[in-house]
């Protein structure tokens, strides 16, 4: 099975009806670059930032950060790489930076973080600008949206960090910018935020522990975490049709994206782009190589009109059993 996904590597992603569907990885170490070109990613969706961070013993410096960051961006040249800005606190600490609450997830976290130390957002920013001279395949995202003000406050430091090196003499350009939607808030207000940038890119993983207020790293509710809830679909939806409304692509970079089923109502959906672990990519290309995208719609119309998961899923085995 194995070999013959292999041979998809290749070939390009798109409906037995002929529609395009970009898969783009989730990276984080240098590690993952080989296996994500070898199995023919398409861009990378989602470079988690804080891998590096979580590796060492104090923040890297402006200069250790510019080369690890520019050491990603040459290998994937030039393809796009999407570089997330810092997104620590919930489940994710830095040994060196602690930080101490009763309710991580609700707490100081991504964004949030980095706005009340503008001087680390500043430096990881400049230090993504420098790496990204002469290459230009830099996107920036933004973690943990919940309010357009942290939208505008982070696009004023991005542009003072350009500025800033543009007055200094480095050749760079101001990369797209994007903002994740992994906030219940940010799906209804996604049109104020879509206005604001270049993309969106929901990240299901934190926006169905939020949607269900489900932690997702306790085996004790692990039974009530599903993307598949008809609430999470239907926002999932929602985020499509206002990026669309405000004409900017939209993506997503959560474990949904590589999940073959999910990936026939993602496309339905409308999404753009799906970023995914690497050792997702050839199992979900093989689906979409094999179903029809004039048919999904009907699909994603049928799944509308149930109520649980797990009807969602019955019907999603079914459609994948038929296309084999
Ligand atoms: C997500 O929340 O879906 C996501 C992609 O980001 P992370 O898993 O790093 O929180
Ligand atoms: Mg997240």
């Amino acid at each position: 099975l194995t070999q013959g996904l292999e041979a998809l590597r290749d070939l390009p992603s798109e409906t037995l009806d002929g529609h395009r569907m970009p898969l783009w990885v989730n990276t984080g170490l240098m590690a993952d670059v080989a296996r994500s070109l070898d199995r023919g990613a398409e861009g990378v969706g989602l470079y988690r930032t804080e891998i590096p961070f979580l590796l060492r013993e104090r923040f890297p410096s402006e200069e250790e950060q510019r080369a690890i960051y520019r050491e990603q961006l040459i290998a994937f040249a030039p393809l796009p790489v999407t570089m997330r800005t810092l997104d620590i606190g919930g489940d994710k600490a830095l040994p060196y930076f602690p930080i101490e609450e009763e309710n991580p997830f609700l707490g100081w976290r991504g964004i949030r973080v980095t706005l009340d130390h503008p001087e680390i957002f500043l430096v990881q920013v400049r230090a993504m600008l420098k790496a990204s001279e002469g290459l230009n395949n830099l996107r920036i995202m933004l973690p943990m949206i919940s309010n357009v003000q942290e939208v505008d406050e982070a696009l004023e430091l991005v542009r003072r960090a350009y500025d800033e090196l543009v007055e200094d003499g480095w050749d760079v350009t101001l990369p797209p910018i994007g903002v994740m939607v992994e906030v219940p808030a940010a799906v209804y207000q996604a049109r104020q935020l879509a206005r604001r940038v270049d993309f969106l890119s929901v990240g299901s993983n934190d926006l169905t522990q939020y949607l269900l207020a489900v932690d997702r790293n306790n085996t004790r509710v692990a039974d009530l975490y599903h993307a598949y809830h008809p609430a999470v679909l239907n926002s999932l939806r929602q985020v499509v049709d206002a990026a669309h409304a405000e004409g900017k692509p939209v993506g997503i970079c959560g474990e949904l994206a590589g999940d073959p089923a999910a990936v026939l109502l993602l496309m339905a959906m409308g999404y753009d782009m799906l970023s995914m672990n690497d050792n997702s990519l050839l199992r979900v290309k093989a689906v979409i190589r094999s179903c029809r995208y004039d048919e999904l719609h009907a699909l994603l119309e049928s799944t509308a009109l149930v109520d649980t998961a797990d009807e969602v899923k019955a019907l999603l085995r079914k459609t994948m059993t038929d296309i084999g």
